[in-house]
Formats: C-alpha cells, sequence, structure tokens
C-alpha cells in the first residue's frame, strides 16, 4: 500500500511538475514574431529594396500567422493588399473590396481603415485619381475616431497626394504638414522622412523649384541611408519633372532613366510608365519629337500591362505635343480632343492649361483662328483659376516655414532648459555629498549661479525690448539695420546675392485724419502682419519710420525681390479692414533694390528708396525697381 501511495505521490508530483514547465515556457514565439514583423511594415522600418524581397517577407509574414485568429488574419491581409498587387491593380481592388466586407462585418475599424487606403490606392490606378479621395476621406475619418497617429498619418499622405496632382496645392499641403505632426508625434522617424517627397513635390507643382530641389535632396540622403529603393525611384522621378519644369529638360533624362531601372528593380510597371511618360516630356521640351513618340509608345506598353489609366490623358496630351513638333496638326487635334475628354472629369487645371495652350496653336496653323482664339481664353482661364489659387496658396507654405521654425526655436528653449536642470541637480547632487560648510558655499554658488543668470535674462529682455517696434512688434529701425549690415558682410564673404526692399503705406495721413489714430495704429499693426506673413523664413522685416519699413531678402537677386515685393504689395492691398472702419481701404508702395559690390548700407537703402519715390509718383500701390 505505501508503495502505491508513494508511486502516485511520485507521479503526482511529476505532472505537477510537468505542468509547472509548461506555464513556464514563453507563449508561442510565432505570435510576437508576427505582430512585430507586421509592426515593421506598417512602420514601414522595412526598406523593400526589390520585387523579390517584397514576396520573400509577404510569405514570412503568412507563415508566422497563427490559424483562428481574425484580427492578425485581416492585418496581414490587408499588408498583403498594399504591397501584393502593384501589377495587378484589378485584383488589388478586388482583393480591397473583400477585405473592407470581412473587416466591417468583424468590426474590426484599423482594419477597415487600411483596406480604405489600399482601395483607394487601387482606384487612382484604375479611374481618375478624384475617385479614391472618398476612400482616403473615410479611412482618415476612422484613423482619426482611433487617435491612431501612424494610420492617420498614411491617410492624409494619400489624400495630399491626390489633391496636389489635381492642382489644389493648399489641401495638399495641410495634409501633409498635418500627416509630418502625426509621424511626429507617433514618434515615426522612417515614414515623417520619406514624406519629405510629399512636400517637395507641392512646392514643385507651386513652381518653388528651389524649395522642392531642397526637400528632394534631404529625402534622398535619408532614403540612400535606409537603402530604400521605392523612394529613390520616387525621389528621382521628382528630380527629372522638376528638371524638366524648370527648363533644363537636358537634365532631367538621367534621373528618370534611373527611376525606370529602380522600377524594374521593383518590378514596378505603373512606376516605369511614369517615368518614360516622363522622358517623353523632357523630349516634347527638347524639340526632340520622334524621341518622344518613341519613349510614349514604350509608356503605353507598361501602363497597358498592369490595366494603369492613371496617365491616360497626359500621354495624349504629350502625343499631340509631338505631333504638332512634327507638323501634323491633325493628328495633334485628334490627341488634344481625346485628352480633353480624359482630362477634363478631375478638373485638372495644370494640365488642361497646357493642352489648350498647345490646341490653339495647332488650330492656328490650320487655319482656324476662332477656335484658336476660344482655345487662348480657355487658356487663360485656367492659368487665372490656378493663379488665384497659388495666390491663396502662398500663405500655406509660409505659415509652414514659420511653424518649423518656431518648432525649432521651442525645442532649442527646451533642450536649453533641460540642460539648465541637469546642471541644477548636478549641483544639488554634490551638495548633499558635502557637509557643514560645503553646504552653506554650495548653497551660496547655487544663489550666485540663479543671480547671474536672473540678471542675464533681464537684459535679454532689456535688449529684446530695445530691438523691437513696440506697436507691431517687428524689428525697429536699430536692429534691421544691424541685419542689413551683417548680411551684407556675409553675402560679400560667400559670394552670394542679396536684395533689400522698402515700402511706405499710401496716404497714411488721409487714413489717420479719416478714421482717427487709433484706427491708424491698427492698420499699421495688420499691413505688417500681412506683409510678415508673405515673408520667407530668412527675410527680415522692420519699421524704420513713422509708416515705413524696410526688409532685408538673404540670398536674392532682383527678380526674387521684384517677386515678393510683387507679393506684400497684393497682400495688403487685398486687406479686408472693415472690422477697423466701413469702408477702409490700404495699399502700399515698394522700392526694389540689389546689393552692388562697393554698396554701404546707407547706399543700398537710399537706392531702394528712390525706387519707392519713383513708386509714389507713378501713382503708387506699386512696386518699382533701382539698378
Ligand atoms: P504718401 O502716400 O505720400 O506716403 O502719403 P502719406 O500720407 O502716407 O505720407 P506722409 O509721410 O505725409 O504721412 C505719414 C503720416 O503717418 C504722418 C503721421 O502722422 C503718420 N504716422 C506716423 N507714425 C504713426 C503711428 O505710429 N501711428 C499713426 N496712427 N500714424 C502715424
Ligand atoms: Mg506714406
Ligand atoms: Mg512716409
Amino acid at each position: 500500500m505505501s508503495g502505491n501511495r508513494s508511486l502516485s505521490l511520485l507521479v503526482g508530483l511529476g505532472l505537477a511538475f510537468a505542468r509547472l514547465l509548461c506555464l513556464a515556457a514563453p507563449p508561442l514565439p510565432s505570435i510576437a514574431d508576427f505582430d512585430h514583423l507586421a509592426d515593421q511594415l506598417d512602420n514601414r522600418d522595412i526598406a523593400l529594396a526589390s520585387a523579390a524581397e517584397t514576396e520573400t517577407i509577404l510569405a514570412r509574414l503568412h507563415a508566422l500567422l497563427p490559424p483562428d485568429d481574425e484580427a492578425r488574419g485581416l492585418r496581414y491581409r490587408y499588408l498583403n493588399c498594399y504591397l501584393a498587387f502593384s501589377n495587378d491593380a484589378m485584383a488589388g481592388f478586388a482583393y480591397a473590396v473583400q477585405g473592407l466586407q470581412d473587416a466591417g462585418r468583424s468590426g474590426d475599424p484599423e482594419a477597415e481603415a487600411n483596406f480604405h487606403f489600399c482601395r483607394g490606392q487601387y482606384r487612382e490606378m484604375l479611374s481618375t485619381p478624384s475617385d479614391a479621395l472618398a476612400d482616403y476621406d473615410a479611412g482618415i475619418e476612422l484613423a482619426r475616431h482611433l487617435e491612431n497617429a501612424r494610420l492617420l498619418g498614411d491617410g492624409l499622405t494619400a489624400r495630399g497626394d491626390v489633391q496636389s496632382l489635381l492642382g489644389e496645392q493648399a489641401k495638399a499641403l495641410l495634409d501633409f504638414l498635418e500627416a509630418q505632426r502625426s509621424y511626429d508625434s507617433a514618434g515615426k522617424t522612417a515614414v515623417g522622412g520619406l514624406n519629405l517627397i510629399n512636400i517637395a513635390t507641392t512646392y514643385r507643382r507651386l513652381g518653388e523649384f528651389e524649395k522642392a530641389r531642397d526637400y528632394l535632396e534631404q529625402s534622398k540622403a535619408f532614403a540612400t541611408r535606409r537603402g530604400d529603393t521605392d523612394a529613390l525611384l520616387n525621389i528621382n522621378m521628382q528630380l527629372g519633372f522638376l528638371a524638366f519644369e524648370d527648363n533644363d529638360a537636358a537634365h532631367a533624362h538621367a534621373p528618370l532613366q534611373r527611376a525606370l531601372e529602380l522600377s524594374r528593380q521593383m518590378d514596378d510597371r505603373a512606376s516605369a510608365g511614369a517615368a518614360l511618360l516622363g522622358q517623353a516630356q523632357a523630349y516634347n521640351v527638347e524639340k526632340k519629337y520622334r524621341q518622344a513618340i518613341d519613349a510614349l509608345g514604350q509608356a503605353e506598353v507598361e501602363q497597358a500591362a498592369v490595366a494603369d489609366v492613371s496617365n491616360a490623358g497626359m500621354n495624349r496630351l504629350q502625343y499631340g505635343i509631338a505631333h504638332a513638333g512634327l507638323g501634323q496638326h491633325a493628328d495633334a487635334l485628334k490627341d488634344f480632343d481625346a485628352a480633353e475628354k480624359l482630362l477634363t472629369p478631375s478638373n485638372n487645371l495644370r494640365y488642361l492649361a497646357q493642352l489648350y495652350a498647345a490646341r490653339a496653336e495647332s488650330y492656328e496653323t490650320l487655319g482656324k483662328p476662332d477656335a484658336a482664339l476660344a482655345d487662348l481664353k480657355r487658356t487663360l482661364t485656367a492659368r487665372e483659376a490656378l493663379a488665384s489659387k497659388s495666390r491663396a496658396q502662398y500663405i500655406v507654405p509660409m505659415s509652414y516655414q514659420f511653424d518649423s521654425a518656431r518648432r525649432d526655436l521651442e525645442y532649442r528653449r527646451l533642450a536649453a532648459d533641460q540642460t539648465l536642470k541637469e546642471q541644477e541637480l548636478a549641483a544639488l547632487e554634490r551638495i548633499r555629498q558635502w557637509q557643514g560648510l560645503a553646504i552653506l558655499l554650495g548653497s551660496l554658488l547655487l544663489l550666485l549661479l540663479w543671480f547671474t543668470l536672473r540678471q542675464f535674462h533681464r537684459m535679454r529682455l532689456l535688449n529684446t525690448l530695445a530691438m523691437t517696434d513696440p506697436l507691431t512688434g517687428v524689428a525697429n529701425r536699430r536692429r534691421v539695420e544691424h541685419a542689413t549690415n551683417r548680411e551684407i558682410r556675409q553675402a560679400r564673404a560667400e559670394g552670394r546675392d542679396m536684395a533689400i526692399l522698402t515700402f511706405d503705406i499710401d496716404h497714411f495721413k488721409r487714413i489717420n485724419d479719416n478714421y482717427g489714430h487709433d484706427v491708424g495704429d491698427q492698420t499699421l499693426v495688420r499691413v505688417t502682419n500681412a506683409c510678415q506673413a508673405m515673408l520667407r523664413q530668412f527675410d527680415q522685416l522692420g519699421r524704420i519710420g513713422g509708416e515705413e519699413f524696410l526688409v532685408v531678402l538673404p540670398d536674392s537677386q532682383l527678380d526674387a525681390g521684384v517677386q515678393i515685393a510683387e507679393r506684400l504689395r497684393a497682400s495688403v492691398a487685398a486687406l479686408n479692414l472693415d472690422d477697423l472702419a466701413a469702408g477702409l481701404n490700404v495699399s502700399i508702395s515698394v522700392g526694389v533694390t540689389q546689393l552692388k559690390p562697393t554698396d554701404s548700407t546707407k547706399a543700398l537703402v537710399r537706392r531702394a528708396d528712390v525706387a519707392l519715390y519713383r513708386a509714389k509718383n507713378n501713382g503708387r500701390n506699386r512696386v518699382e525697381v533701382e539698378l
């Protein structure tokens, strides 16, 4: 009996031990591995270098997928949706539709948002880009609700892309900037870095080529470091477009060729088609029409292979330009008409303006002046619509630069505070280690430090006050003249250009006389704010007299100065001051000049003033230049 009992005791102990072992064992490794890999893909922490690599990674993810796990199953499917169908948009679209239904049925809004984004991605290829907007809107709504910053960033990026393509640059920038903030707040540096490409694209479409190039170079460095082929493909494509739009078509071919190679490497035929179409556009700019037609034929082969019709309108437009260039105007007209049918539904004003201008020329050559005139009118209307959008849109990029400058400052201030705190803590720590006299000495030292710092801050505050105009908050005469001196020195040392402008409010005395001094003051503040908002990050505005201002424009030639002057003039003239006094209008006269090798600050400002007085004499509310 006792033998039996000890045996059963042993068995019991053994079983308990085995159970304990089971409990202590880590959870099935594949679940954690699946989540990790899916996270990496979601955050684009893995840079995919080729089509083969994408395939391998998707296979690995599938192998890690735990059976009967609905949520992870959907997660696998939406990642697969994004990555597996780049050459079969139709299949990708159907896959997304199915995913959307299943995600909705299983009450998984995160997957639902992702399937919306995925369906949008394929919709862009299968019909006009504007059809994708509804999907992006829906996904963004869900992401906001979920407070999922990365997902929100992804949706905003996709929507901004479409907006930008359609000429809605302000909406696009707003989306990209919010995306950037979302990514920043979620600490997603990888996607945030890639978002710079979108911002660059928007600047390019706004005609701000320098800024576009700047952002592209930044993102190129970033993508190269990461070995991110997909991003490099995009960047090279954008560099190519930038070159021919900036009247440097000869330099468009190398980056476009690189983009073509990378799309082959990624087996991404839609992108290959886009790169070839870009080549054709560059050839047309160079008047190499036969090469353009050749490149277009190749582009169409790629696009047809993946049922990508998103560029169909642009293809036809480029065929038309090439045929017209070769003197085949009848063919050109057919191309232009086909292009018009394709481009009108999405109301892509940038492309339409190009189309009407080109068609007008063909009509003219064919001896149809009425039709030519009608198209010229359409060109003008489209350009005006675009220009008025750009005017409104200037405010947004400006405010972005302003924001980022402010963020920098904030960041530096926080960093400085942090160092100070650390120093104080370290000092306190040391004091604690010492006794008696040491404590006293330490406290005295701290007190001294605090006192010195306070003095220092006070001095800085006083200094700032002494340099700032109290009414408008901008630099006063002394500070802006200092800035001019410094800028002249730097421009000379580094061989850079520099321009300045001075402006003066027109008939300001009348405003005071008619509406009172207070309204005059408020008008000054409004004019200053309007001008400040139009300036670039490094431009400096100062008030140098009652209603006279000076703006220093580093790194700028005369024509840039004139552009900015015109921007200031227009924005002041457009000010609505009805809330200050009904019927109150204000305008400024502006004088612009550029730095000469022997200029002093005085001579430079005097020249701008000469231009300013000419602007006054020639009727005010205008810009004049003095060489
Ligand atoms: P013009 O187009 O030729 O520049 O005409 P104007 O009336 O603007 O020129 P003028 O220089 O004769 O008048 C400038 C007026 O600006 C005179 C002055 O009383 C007024 N002013 C100067 N500083 C301030 C200020 O800080 N606040 C207010 N409300 N008025 C000011
Ligand atoms: Mg005046
Ligand atoms: Mg004056």
